[in-house]
């Protein structure tokens, strides 16, 4: 039985393996000229009575008439006409053939590339027809490839000629039992009869080859090659002998079966276990496993003897564990690292590629913990909790969760009052357990964590207990959407789909899960998940993608500083080895739910318009001018959905390649923590560090239309599709919607708290700011990730031009709640001499600024480059950055200080009128520093004298006078109160509101003295 459906299964996928040609992606034995496929009797066929009535195909020669038919159906067996049963009705032969022999068979694979190959149909019928149902349309008229060789066999030229001799065939192979004529939506349409269709062993090889696409052909009398691009005639083949000829002709016997599989932290929990213990078995079931971190940790395979990574791993410790999996049992291994140059890993294992040791036998550094981390602690603070009460945790959603009200999914008020007691009685021992768990780390946090904020955490449980389901919540009715969604389309079109059916299944089966409490949704496992009890591998803020995955409805996430390119529509990601591309936002997003926000051009700051708020005149970072800016339209980044893809086009990849135009942006707040780095007496820069700063990060378009000023994406918002910028009167018209219904040109925010740090210089730098500070920033990634112990993708950063000011360099953790490796920076007087020297070493120079042996000019691949800051290759100069680096490995001092733009965001807000607003900002355009003070009272002996309304150190007073100051009364009083400020020694500075330009020149006269 299993070899009859084995049997089953190869001949389907026969057809598949046989279709038109996929040279270069994998070459098939036809390819390389080990089969030969043919017709069932043709020879004979021509011969038949049957012929009489065709006078065209009467006319040709006997040779060239068989050459023309059989070029005919090569045609439809290139694109996959073939009507095959199983290849028709594929949950059938799911059903019957697949199911069945599944567990036994282990190229699991091969149905996959069933079930994505759709029969092709050719037809005259209406293309929209065909467009839900499981073939291809192919216009048979109109085809250009049975067109061309119509022509090249024939030596028609006129369409009409053409047409005749295309129907004359058509009705002939139909007659003889060659093509077989169907009706799918009421239309006539033709396939290739499989059964006619015979594969062999060519026996004296091929005769004839194409010197373009090189296809063989075994023609009698016919020139061409069957493709219409190919214009010249055929030559002799030459026998060939490659990689794939010798592989394909070596015997089977003994050769080892290899089997591989992954484990990840994406391959559920029961199938890696399973996994696991078939590599670890005696002689190994599987022998190779391809294997994320999550294999670093706890896993034994004493006969492991080789490991092979594809990358440098992080640190000493990570390559320690890694390498280590091997050997255990004592017996010798290998271990193999691969070190990248054009990955996303150039940078980091570019470094290790010229130094080793440092990676094999650097320092192990203990694990990275960060208590600090509001997200995280609150987290063990909610553990602590479930370990305490008396009241058990249900593990099935359902027993808690009124799934029943759909849009609220409810808590049971009992189930939730239950808790809320039963955290009141044993309050005290939570606190207690706390107080034992954390003790030290609270006390060491220096009032980040309070007594107060813990014991609100503890009193709010219940609260965020709720909240927490909130995305389950989520997950429920979007999977409830996409089912009405279905059963919409099915009770329109019918059940034309064959994967409609599919779909639904696994979305209930989904929604089943969740309520069951099934895996991802168990809720231990879900509470971890988002976030709410500890979790180490997962990120607790996220965005996700869902798919149809194998059968089932699948979600992956990512952070979101990530997720802002790696979900980007028309992107491509890899799951479960399959190829998926987002195509569609989930059916529960509100397209119409949209806002506006400015790009600064100078500095690339993100400000959200946010309820029909005006534009700002000035860059509220930078203090440019906006006066040219034009809004940008934005979505919040949708939960999106992803759909299997198995080919992509050579300009869909030309354009991925591009990659997205996405800024990053950040704006320091009073939070921030502001330090000024003291060299030799002088104030060398100042450093800032904000703990969960806040960051936009706005993707706005694939890079390919950003340059062609063509900003953001579009989607479609009846169907919820991501239409390519290009293709869209293309996709109106095929979808029948109108162009209003196209969100057009929409970018996408992410937002999210990270840690962040920025470098500033006291002095402005006296060449090319952009390129010192982008060599600077690039030079800065690579040695706080070796110093650091960072994987190279944990940090991120820009250069920010500021208006009137020296730019900035901005430096921030990639992960949320991060690791808070960053937090020491700004302190760590002994750290920073250790990154500056560290980066003088990358850019070969020595601690002392000369150069090394291997020094090259301005930048190389051995020092900064990489694949991904290309585009500044231009702009890299070491020779820029070394005084800096310098002093930099020098300093002697590290002192509180503030953020200008900080405190003039401050100021604004305390202005009390306009013209004190307008003041400031120009104060602020013309790169005047901010006051001391706004509104000092003026004392003498405690009695108060006059307010200035700026106030600048030393003794400088700046009024700001309003047309009020005109009246008498006011400008005697005016007069007196400044006299005696004079007399006292202040600086008295008037800006008038009919003079503000002469006014503020005064200021920048007397504060820049
Ligand atoms: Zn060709
Ligand atoms: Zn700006
Ligand atoms: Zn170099």
């Amino acid at each position: 039985m299993f070899k009859e459906k084995y049997l089953k299964y190869l001949e389907t996928y026969l057809y598949v393996e046989i279709r038109g040609t996929k040279r270069f992606i994998s070459i098939n034995l036809e390819d390389v000229g080990f089969l030969e496929v043919g017709y069932e009797a043709l020879n004979e066929a021509v011969d038949q009575p049957e012929l009489n009535p065709f006078d065209e195909l009467k006319k040709l020669d006997k040779g060239l008439l068989r050459d023309f038919l059989k070029g005919y159906m090569e045609i439809f067996r290139w694109e996959m006409a073939i009507g095959h049963p199983n290849l028709i009705d594929k949950s059938t032969f799911r059903q019957q053939v697949v199911d069945y022999i599944q567990d036994k068979a282990s190229e699991k694979r091969i149905f996959e590339a069933v079930e994505d190959t759709n029969v092709g149909i050719y037809t005259n019928g209406d293309k929209d027809k065909f467009k839900y149902s499981p073939y291809t349309f192919h216009a048979f008229n109109g085809s250009r490839s049975l067109m061309n060789w119509v022509k090249n066999c024939t030596g028609y030229d006129e369409s009409n000629d053409i047409v005749r001799v295309i129907e004359q065939a058509r009705d002939f192979l139909v007659m003889v039992g060659y093509l077989k004529k169907a009706k799918v939506q009421y239309e006539d349409v033709y396939y290739l009869e499989p059964d006619q269709l015979l594969v062999r062993s060519p026996k004296a090889g091929f005769k004839k080859q194409c010197k373009k696409c090189g296809s063989r052909y075994n023609w009698e009398q016919a020139l061409n090659c069957l493709k219409p691009s190919c214009k010249e005639v055929l030559v002799a083949a030459t026998p060939q002998e490659n990689f794939y000829s010798i592989q394909y002709s070596k015997p089977f016997l003994g050769n080892d079966y290899i089997v591989s599989e992954d484990h990840s932290s994406q391959v559920k929990g029961q199938e890696r276990k399973k996994k696991e213990n078939a590599f670890k078995k005696n002689p190994p079931e599987i022998q190779f496993l391809i294997a994320t971190p999550t294999m670093e940790l706890g896993i034994d395979i004493g006969t492991l003897s080789s490991v092979y990574l594809r990358n440098v791993p992080p640190n000493p410790s990570n390559y320690a564990q890694r390498a280590g999996r091997a050997g255990r049992s004592g017996q010798g291994s290998i271990i193999q690292t691969f070190c990248g140059s054009g990955s996303s890993r150039g940078v980091h294992d570019q470094y290790y590629y010229n130094r080793p040791v440092e990676i094999v036998s650097g320092k192990i550094s203990v694990p990275r913990f960060n208590l600090s981390n509001a997200t995280l602690f609150a987290s063990h603070v909610n553990s602590l909790v479930l370990q305490t009460i008396d009241k058990k945790l249900l593990t099935k959603p359902s027993q808690f969760l009124d799934f029943s009200d759909r849009n609220e999914v409810p808590i049971l008020k009992d189930y939730s009052n239950d808790l809320i007691e039963s955290i009141q009685r044993c309050r005290q021992s939570i606190l207690d357990n706390i107080r034992e768990a954390f003790g030290k780390e609270i006390t060491d946090s220096n009032g980040q964590i309070t007594w107060s904020s813990i014991e609100d955490q503890v009193d709010q449980f219940t609260y965020h207990f709720d909240r927490a389901f909130d995305k389950m919540r989520g997950d429920y009715r979007e999977s409830l959407i996409e089912i009405e969604a279905i059963d919409k389309r099915i009770r329109d079109e019918g059940n034309a789909d064959y994967t409609l059916q599919g779909r639904r299944k696994a979305l209930e089966t989904r929604n089943n899960n969740l309520k069951d409490g099934e895996q991802d949704f168990y809720v231990y496992r879900y509470l971890s998940q988002v976030g709410f009890l500890p979790n180490y591998a997962f990120p607790a803020k996220i965005t996700s993608v869902r798919m149809l995955h194998k059968g089932e409805e699948e979600e992956i996430s990512r952070d979101h500083s990530i997720a802002i390119r790696e979900f980007a529509p028309h992107n491509t990601i890899y799951y479960g080895g399959l190829k998926y591309s987002i195509q569609s936002v989930s059916r529960e997003v509100d397209p119409t739910n949209r806002f506006l926000a400015v790009v600064c051009d100078d500095c690339e700051h993100v400000e959200k318009l946010g309820g029909g708020s005006q534009m700002p005149s000035n860059c509220p970072n930078c203090g440019s001018v906006w006066d040219s800016q034009t809004p940008v339209t934005v979505m919040k980044f949708p939960k999106m959905r992803g759909h299997k893809r198995t080919r992509i086009t050579a300009d869909e990849e030309e354009r991925l390649k591009g990659g997205y135009k996405i800024v990053h942006s950040y704006k320091p707040t009073a939070k921030a923590e502001m330090n000024e780095v003291i060299s030799s007496e002088d104030s060398l820069c100042k450093i800032s560090f904000e703990r969960s700063g806040e960051m936009n990060h706005l993707n706005l378009g694939q890079m390919a239309d950003f340059n062609k000023g063509n900003k953001g994406f579009m989607l479609d918002t009846i169907n919820l599709l991501w239409v390519p910028i290009h293709k869209v009167d293309e996709h109106v018209k095929e979808k029948k919607i109108t162009g209003n219904q196209i969100n057009r040109n929409i970018s996408l925010l992410t937002e999210s708290r990270n840690d962040v740090i920025s470098i500033q210089l006291s002095q402005g730098y006296s060449g090319d700011e952009e390129v010192f500070c982008q060599t600077l920033l690039n030079t800065l990634f690579q040695s706080i990730c070796t110093v650091m112990n960072l994987d190279d993708n944990e940090i991120n950063g820009m250069y920010q031009p500021i208006s009137g000011q020296n730019g900035k360099i901005i430096i921030f953790e990639t992960s949320e709640g991060g690791t808070g490796t960053l937090s020491s920076f700004v302190k760590d007087k002994e750290l920073i001499k250790r990154i500056a020297l560290k980066a003088l070493d990358i850019l070969h120079f020595e601690a002392d600024g000369s150069d090394k042996s291997d020094a090259c000019q301005t930048s190389c691949y051995n020092c900064i480059c990489n694949f991904y800051n290309q585009r500044f290759h231009k702009l890299f100069d070491r020779e820029a950055v070394k005084e800096f680096l310098l002093s930099l490995s020098q300093i002697s001092d590290i002192q509180g200080s503030q953020d200008y733009n900080v405190m003039f965001d401050d100021f604004l807000s305390k202005a009390k009128s306009s013209l004190e607003k307008e003041v400031l900002k120009l104060i602020r355009q013309e790169g005047i520093k901010p006051p001391k003070e706004m509104h000092r009272i003026i004392t003498k002996d405690g009695e108060p004298i006059a307010e200035a309304d700026l106030f600048y150190e030393p003794k400088i007073c700046v009024f700001v006078d309003g047309p009020d100051h005109d009246k008498d009364y006011v400008r005697k009083d005016d007069e007196v109160k400044r006299n005696k400020l004079k007399l006292l020694g202040y600086k008295i500075i008037t800006v008038k509101y009919v003079d503000l330009i002469s006014g503020i020149e005064n200021v920048k006269m007397a504060v820049n003295l």
